[in-house]
């Protein structure tokens, strides 16, 4: 019985009716990766940088570090590394500002971009690490497309200051969590990223008004609500026109109630918690698409 979990978490995914799933993994401490056999996966779809801010804001060497241990490990598969996305639930002291609504304050691209000085470091140490394997990046709380266009242009400039000093480096594709209704009501303004990645934390919590940390009102944070299920399908749906991949990396990946509705919605990518990969896989293979 134990064996034949363990072949199926070791086989690519496919629905029953054989659609292929790419399914990856979401990391934050790089040693997580210790504990996870990349043949079962797909990659990495989301890696949390917030844990590397926990101690206070980390220098260029470790957040390079960091992002290269991940990288080498993924040999070659995929690796979506997001940048700092402090504030909201995720406090970063020294770094997020006292708020009256920290979910709706200065929280994720907003807060870096503010603090230009601290995220050219994380900018620089992504832009090296990216040499040692296949690195996306991603911005989280993109509300307007200016935002996503500030920070690209930050990146182009460490680029370039990297290359001014002979520094290796690479530029990783740029894409962003459609996590703001703002972006998956209006996708059409953000075709200037490479990619999609629908955070339904809190897009869900966004859209229904229901905090995601708040359990009087857990039954209304639900991604299987018919709103929230039709804007994500819409955003499935641009994407495949568009030709931008689009993924999920938000908790609802991983939880086998709500697959069958995200695969019906078009989704073929989900990035889950390492726990719930052979629970996912197993939930895919039962559903016919
Ligand atoms: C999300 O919002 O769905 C997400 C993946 O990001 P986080 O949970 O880190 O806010
Ligand atoms: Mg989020």
């Amino acid at each position: 019985r134990r064996r034949r979990a363990e072949d199926s978490v070791m086989r690519p995914a496919t629905t029953g009716n054989g659609v292929p799933v790419h399914v990856l993994v979401n990391v934050a401490d790089p040693s997580d990766v210790d504990r996870i056999d990349i043949a079962n996966c797909d990659g990495v779809g989301l890696m949390r940088t917030e844990f590397l801010f926990g101690k206070g804001l980390p220098d260029e060497k470790t957040q390079y570090l960091a992002y290269r241990t991940v990288l080498e490990w993924a040999a070659g598969k995929p690796v979506t590394i997001r940048t700092i996305d402090a504030g909201g639930d995720k406090p970063v002291p020294g770094f997020t500002v006292e708020e009256s609504n920290p979910f709706l304050g200065l929280r994720g691209i907003r807060l870096s971009l503010a603090r230009p000085e601290v995220f050219r470091v994380q900018i620089r140490a992504l832009l090296r690490a990216a040499v040692h394997g296949n690195l996306k990046v991603m911005f989280p709380m993109i509300a307007v497309p200016e935002e996503y266009a500030r920070a690209a242009a930050l990146f182009a400039e460490e680029a370039s200051n990297l290359a001014g000093a002979g520094v290796p480096h690479a530029m990783p594709p740029l894409g962003l969590m459609v996590e703001v209704p703002s972006v998956a009501i209006a996708p059409e303004l953000f075709c200037d990223a490479a990619f999609f990645s629908i955070g339904s934390n809190d897009l869900t919590q966004y859209l229904m008004a229901a905090a995601r940390d708040n359990t009087a009102v857990a039954a209304l944070n639900s991604v299987t609500n018919p709103a929230v299920l039709r804007l994500i399908a819409s955003v499935a749906a641009f994407g495949w026109l568009h030709d931008i991949p689009v993924s999920l990396c938000g908790d609802a990946g991983g939880d086998p109630a709500a697959i069958p509705c995200l695969l019906e919605a078009g989704l073929r990518d989900l990035s889950v918690a390492p726990a719930q990969l052979a629970l996912v896989k197993a939930a895919i293979a039962g559903v016919a698409v």
